[in-house]
């Protein structure tokens, strides 16, 4: 057993600066592999303080010998994002070098490995898992990326990619703690969603926006799908874990999402030891059932709801104020939820612009007017 310290250099971005990557690995036993990430978005910091608390746990762990597999962490997985400040702050979703949103667009292997595994495959089910993590692997290693955030996403998913599970972990604006997972690993984001106390887990059919979690979980059932007639098992449990609002970073929180994360690692069988089984909040709402209630007009916005409140459809969620009515009666316009369910986001910035989303209520069934695989953009 034992624990190494990385760091990868990325893509010099300019003369004279150069950026890397440090990677932590615990490495034990023969158990399932894990991979965890924090604040891909680089202005979302919970992850790296639940990150800290964690390595200190894992740390100990391996110390009495109890890591039955491997743990590969990541803890600041966006270096180039932490460096775009503007005027005095973090700036950190989407990439100021025009690549876009830093958990976008990462590379979509499974197109371009079935040309090659349909020659490799066989009956086996565990050889046919080794071919295709390898070929995975082969199909990233020959992309030429050419921006440093391209270049950022393909050292990620280099890491990655051996792991059998994948934690991202990032946060809201002001937010209860929430998970985002694809609808066929339900089960197993039920699990975590028990062990760290989130009360929502948004459930996708299938995503188009090629996020992190996607980028590693995706390729498993594509493969699956488009080779029915081999046995392939599915190789990536992968989710993201928002880790409540941006502001929340409180050691009490950290210490206790790290623990969670901790014994959600051992029911995994990453490391030994038996948890105590949580109860469960949730075991998720479909995604496209999520109402991202939107600004009509530019405003100061009043919330007449809070983070955690449980609200119906058709109640009002918040005023949007314009001084800028004639008459002082017709300067509040109310903003109505259009589903019933558990308000888990809201936004902290109050001065609101028309379409921006204000707060984010988690409903129970799919919403006509949601397009299914655009994620939160519709
Ligand atoms: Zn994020």
């Amino acid at each position: 057993m034992s624990k190494t310290i990385n760091l990868i250099p990325l893509l010099s971005p300019s003369l004279g600066s150069e950026r890397s990557l440090k990677v932590i690995r615990w490495s034990g036993g023969d158990g399932p592999v894990t991979y965890l990430q924090a604040a891909l978005h680089a202005d979302e910091w919970g992850g790296i303080h639940c990150l800290h608390y964690l390595e200190a746990l894992l740390d100990s762990a391996l110390e009495r010998g109890e890591l039955l597999g491997t743990v590969i962490m990541v803890p600041v997985a966006n270096p180039i994002g932490l460096g775009q400040h503007l005027n005095g702050y973090t700036v950190g979703r989407f990439d100021f070098d025009y690549s876009g949103n830093f958990n976008r667009n990462f590379p979509r292997l499974a197109p371009l490995a079935i040309p090659l595994l349909e020659a490799r495959l066989g009956s086996d089910a565990e050889q046919n898992n080794r071919l295709v993590r390898e070929t995975l692997r082969e199909c990233l290693n020959d992309l030429s990326p050419q921006l440093e955030a391209e270049v950022l996403k393909q050292r990620l998913l280099e890491l990655s990619l051996e792991a059998d599970i994948v934690l991202d972990l990032h946060c809201d604006s002001e937010a209860t703690l929430h998970l985002y997972a694809n609808r066929r690993h339900q089960h197993t984001a039920a699990e975590l969603a028990a062990f760290v106390g989130a009360p929502v887990l948004l459930l996708e059919e299938s995503t188009e926006g090629a996020p992190f979690d996607d980028a590693n979980a995706a390729p498993w059932w594509q493969l699956q799908e488009q080779f029915p007639q081999h046995a392939i098992r599915n190789g990536c449990f992968a989710c993201t874990l928002e880790l409540r609002g941006r502001t929340d970073i409180e050691a009490h929180l950290a210490r206790q999402d790290a623990e969670g994360v901790f014994r959600f690692l051992q029911q995994q069988g990453v490391i030994a030891g038996t948890p105590e089984r949580p109860q469960r909040l949730t075991e998720g709402t479909p995604l496209d059932g999520l109402d991202a209630v939107k600004a009509p007009l530019a405003g100061l916005v009043e919330y007449c709801k809070e983070v955690g409140d449980l609200i119906e459809a058709g109640e009002r969620v918040a005023w949007i104020i314009n001084p800028y009515a004639d008459h002082h009666d017709n300067q509040r316009v109310p903003v109505y939820a259009k589903t019933g369910g558990l308000l888990f986001a809201r936004r902290r910035d109050k001065m609101t612009r028309p379409g921006h989303t204000l707060a984010k209520i988690a409903g129970d069934h799919s919403l006509a007017f949601r397009k299914g695989g655009k994620l939160l953009e519709y």
